[in-house]
């Protein structure tokens, strides 16, 4: 059997159209979320990444403020640029694209930014926030997973939650959302000092792939009818393309799919979804920081 294909890009479109109404609403209020995007360097893939955002904040009418710096900018002149965002009233988020040249210290850049600003969800403040259940802006890409399990009807509660990958960005704060009281789920997370990642793969109901490692899920690890998110976006070479690569997942998405229950693609699952979340943090930080003149 066949698995259903979580379609991203369908659910993440349902989900901006709600979003451009909330910001036609708060037009009506004379407010216009704003977002400052940072990018430092030119690596093709950030580029990317960025123009996908700006154009996705352009579409439902949110307005983006960009700043391109050098690939050798030193960090106290991205710190001022931050700075400077923080204290714009037209900017009600800011987003720092990573990764950053190594000569920048990415944590002391993530404490610069606001908290009230933060629309990523990575500050200290945000990330204990968040561990505590407590108003804050989620990490985006795990919250567009937890989305796609919601909304999808994959049972949650109850379900063993196989996380591989414990970054900052997405695996821990998405095994933290696994085991809230709304969600429900039993967890492990593994890594690379994780002993026979198979056969905990393998009894999972729900895995999530965030490795960065093209391949790394194969069917044989799926237990039939399980569900399969797969995070990883990975440049394969591929001469047939006219870019020279293809992009990929972490999990073997054909073979897999022949056994999950459920399965997201690569591109078109996770990736729609992370944007989309980012603007809806967007147009939740112009509404409390616009506090009483909205209410
Ligand atoms: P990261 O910081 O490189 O972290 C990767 C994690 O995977 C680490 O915890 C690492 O373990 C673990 N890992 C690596 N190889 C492994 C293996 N063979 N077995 C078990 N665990 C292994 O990556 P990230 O920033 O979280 O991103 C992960 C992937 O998701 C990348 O492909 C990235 O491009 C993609 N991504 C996609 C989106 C989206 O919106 N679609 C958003 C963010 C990231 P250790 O901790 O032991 O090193």
């Amino acid at each position: 059997m066949a698995a259903t294909i979580i379609d991203g890009k369908a659910i993440a479109s349902a989900i901006r159209s709600e979003l451009a109404e909330q910001v036609a609403e708060l037009a009506q209020k004379g407010l216009r979320p704003g977002l400052a995007v940072i990018l430092v360097g030119e690596d093709p893939a950030s580029v990317s990444y960025v123009t996908a955002k700006e154009k996705a904040c352009a579409e439902i009418g949110i307005a983006s403020f960009e700043t391109r710096l050098p690939q050798d900018v030193p960090q106290q002149k991205l710190l001022d640029v931050i700075n400077a965002a923080n204290m714009d009233p037209d900017v009600h988020g800011i987003l720092v694209q990573l990764p950053l040249p190594r000569h920048i210290d990415e944590r002391a850049v993530i404490r610069t930014i606001h908290p009230d600003k933060d629309v990523d969800g990575f500050t200290p403040v945000n990330l204990g926030r968040m561990l505590l259940e407590e108003p804050c802006f989620l990490p985006c890409t795990p919250h567009g997973i937890i989305e796609l399990l919601v909304r999808s009807g994959v049972p949650t509660s109850g379900a063993h939650a196989v996380v591989v990958g414990r970054s900052n960005i997405v695996g821990k704060p998405l095994a933290n959302l696994l085991i809230r009281k709304s969600i429900n789920a039993t967890l492990t997370v593994c890594h690379t000092g994780t002993r026979d990642l198979a056969s905990h793969v393998r009894s999972a109901d729900i895995v999530v792939a965030c490795a960065g490692r093209p391949g790394l899920v194969t069917a044989d690890m799926i237990k039939p009818g399980a569900c399969v998110i797969d995070v990883g976006v990975n440049r394969v070479p591929d001469p047939s393309k006219k870019q020279g690569y293809r992009l990929c997942g972490d999990v073997d998405f054909e073979a897999a799919a022949q056994v999950a229950g459920w399965i997201t693609p690569v591109p078109g699952g996770v990736g729609p979804m992370t944007i989309t979340m980012l603007l809806a943090n967007t147009i939740e930080a112009c509404r409390r920081l616009a506090g009483s003149r909205v209410s």
